[in-house]
């Protein structure tokens, strides 16, 4: 069982539980995007578990109705065990959520997987027009890439970038991201139909995306993490669809770790809950 302590950032071991949190966000007009915690799978057996797992998943998110996508990320599925073992097993999953109606979203992981993981998606969204796929604003391709992507249906998210990438790739100072992030948006929205996600925190960004949206009209959406920001979250939805990450599973110790220790105000929330106040 999940202690109390990280239920802020995760919804629970179970699809029961991924998809009750998933039923109290939709009351609130807020969309999710289950993601089943687990990554850099190196043998074909655990990738097949999850892919198995995510079939069930998209089963009963049809069944229930609920405005609730999925995300995968690709090391789960198999991509360090072999490309076509990601490949067959993204297939399946892809497969399963279009004949339940459900959105499948491909989380980007470091920039060693990029070509594979946008080669899978431009591959599959020829196809399958409910896909969608993540890139990284700190790594200096990503314009090239979006510049590609906007010729295809499908959604993409930009997001700052989660890995601790080289120079030779990445741009790594802070405010140099940021200006990125800028950038690709303003690609985004001057060469996209539509299909923009902005996955960020940041409410720089947020309000730069809102601008160009009134400038050129085009729609997107906003994407942010279970346990951060919800009240923005909230807010939000009177003007924008806002849709939420929600983590679950029962490897969710790594993940919260990782939330506890990249903010102060985080760590500090955990040590109330621990001293009880
Ligand atoms: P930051 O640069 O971290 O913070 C900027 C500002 O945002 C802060 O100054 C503060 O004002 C506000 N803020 C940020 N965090 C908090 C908080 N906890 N509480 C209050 N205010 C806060 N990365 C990948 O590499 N691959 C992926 O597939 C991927 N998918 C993602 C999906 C979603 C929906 C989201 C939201 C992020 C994803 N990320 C992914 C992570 C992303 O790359 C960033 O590491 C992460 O979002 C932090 O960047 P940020 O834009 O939110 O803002």
């Amino acid at each position: 069982m999940i202690p109390p302590i990280a239920s802020r950032f995760v919804a629970g071991e179970t699809d029961r539980d991924v998809l009750a949190h998933a039923r109290a966000l939709d009351a609130e007009g807020i969309a999710s995007i289950c993601n089943l915690l687990g990554e850099h799978y190196d043998s074909p057996e655990p990738a097949a578990e999850d892919r198995e797992a995510y079939c069930a998943l998209v089963e009963a998110i049809g069944e229930a109705g609920l405005d609730t996508s999925i995300s995968v990320k690709p090391s789960q599925l198999g991509l360090g065990v072999a490309e076509e073992c990601f490949r067959s097993n993204l297939q399946r999953v892809v497969e399963r959520a279009t004949e339940h109606g459900v959105f499948v979203w491909i989380d980007m992981e470091d920039h060693e997987t990029t070509d594979v993981t946008l080669d899978a998606y431009t591959h599959h969204v020829t196809e399958y027009e409910d896909l969608g796929v993540c890139v990284q604003a700190n790594l200096e391709r990503t314009p090239d890439d979006l510049h590609r992507l906007a010729d295809y249906p499908g959604k993409v998210r930009l997001v700052k970038g989660a890995y601790d990438e080289p120079a030779a790739v990445a741009h790594r100072e802070k405010s140099r991201v940021d200006e990125a992030y800028r950038e690709c948006l303003d690609i985004m929205f001057a060469e996209f139909d539509g299909g923009i996600a902005v996955g960020s925190h940041d409410p720089a960004m947020v309000d730069y995306a809102k601008e160009l949206h009134d400038t050129h009209g085009t729609d997107f959406e906003i994407q942010m993490l279970m346990g951060v920001r919800e009240s923005a979250q909230r807010d939000l939805t009177a003007e924008y669809e806002v849709h939420q990450y929600v983590p679950y599973g029962d490897r969710w110790f790594s993940y919260f770790y990782r939330r506890m220790m990249e903010r102060r105000q985080n760590l500090l929330f955990g040590l109330r809950a621990i001293v009880g106040r």
